[in-house]
């Protein structure tokens, strides 16, 4: 039996789709969000599943993806196209390859248009296939950054997708109105750019008038998702849950007394916050001791103070536990994909 959870993200309306072969407890992750990974290992846990790929759609633009957190912390695999882009996957797909889980597996189409990287992914029966930005309920993804390009979109969505049975749910990587699946039916009938006898210069042309913004979030997401969502620095400051960063741009300044295997330093720096700044977990320490002796070999650090933030902070900056990870804190308006 398949095990089917849709999770959503509510800071970049981005879904989550897990995906589960009951016998064997395999399951896939698609589409993973950086700052939901401690839940979808939880729910994976709690059903009796072992998460054996994470697959994104696409190198994603609007979030950072959860791919590599998962890995360190469940064991996951790393899978998405060949022409992504991007390093440090365990495997890189190519059109029509299958990524199994148990006895099950989906199919990969390449459905590029919103980036030259995305894929569809299509269960093995067809009773259900993921489109990433490629296709959206009613919409799509933008076309007007990341290799854009609304002549390979209207291909995709006409060959790939609208080609797949009439009763074949589509799921789509982001909604904003709450709308969670529709299908290849629905669309083929109702999409009122891609669907009908719409012409391709027709979409092409509307998407060029757009004039949309430029995305907020696309200079933290896309270098990250190039490698597959690797924290950039190791060593994170682990701070008590309660201690929420209020917003993406804010910095506190702090000191901090590292103690070395043969000395001892003290010094000061930003604290700035790290993947979209949304956890704290996240937040990169930038040291510079000012004082100090002996070899920066395996300190320990103790961050004495930080201007700006009141409460506790861990005596540990040892790296990363992935343990107590708190939830999403900052309310941030995020960048998106829709276009309409
Ligand atoms: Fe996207």
């Amino acid at each position: 039996m398949i095990v089917f959870r849709q999770l959503f993200d509510p800071q970049s309306s981005t879904y989550t789709y897990l995906l589960g072969d009951s016998a064997s407890g395999e399951a896939l992750l698609i589409d993973p969000v950086f700052e939901q990974v401690r839940r979808d290992a939880a729910l994976a846990h709690e059903l009796g599943l072992h998460l054996t790929w994470t697959l994104d759609t696409h190198v994603h633009a609007d979030h950072v993806t959860g791919a590599w957190l998962m890995k360190q912390r469940a064991g996951s695999r790393i899978a998405l196209s060949a022409t992504s882009g991007a390093a440090g996957a365990d495997r890189l797909l190519n059109n029509r390859d299958r990524i199994t889980f148990g006895k099950r597996y989906v199919e990969v189409r390449f459905t590029p248009g919103h980036t030259n990287g995305c894929v569809t992914y299509v269960l093995d029966d067809q009773s259900m296939a993921f489109t990433g930005d490629c296709l959206l309920v009613r919409g799509s993804g933008r076309t007007d950054f990341q290799q854009g390009d609304p002549h390979a979109m209207f291909a995709s969505v006409r060959e790939h997708i609208f080609s797949l049975p009439a009763t074949c749910l589509l799921y789509p990587a982001h909604d904003y109105r709450g709308i969670t699946a529709t299908s290849v039916e629905e669309e083929r009938r109702s999409h009122p750019r891609l669907g009908g006898d719409i012409a391709v210069d027709d979409f092409a042309g509307y998407r060029k008038n757009l004039n949309l913004p430029h995305p907020k979030q696309i200079d933290v997401a896309v270098p990250a998702n190039l490698k597959c969502g690797q924290a950039a620095a190791q060593n994170w400051l682990d701070l008590d849950s309660e201690w929420g960063p209020s917003s993406f741009e804010q910095r506190h300044q702090f000191t901090l007394q590292a103690t070395y295997a043969t000395g001892q330093g003290v010094g000061g720096g930003t604290l700035v916050p790290g993947l979209r700044g949304a956890l704290l977990k996240n937040w990169q320490i930038t040291a510079n001791l000012t004082t100090g002796s002996g070899t920066p070999r395996t300190p320990t650090y103790r961050v004495t103070s930080v201007a700006g933030i009141t409460g506790t902070v861990r005596p540990d900056l040892t790296g990363a536990s992935l343990d107590d990870i708190p939830d999403g804190f900052a309310q941030q308006k995020p960048c998106h994909g829709r276009d309409e």
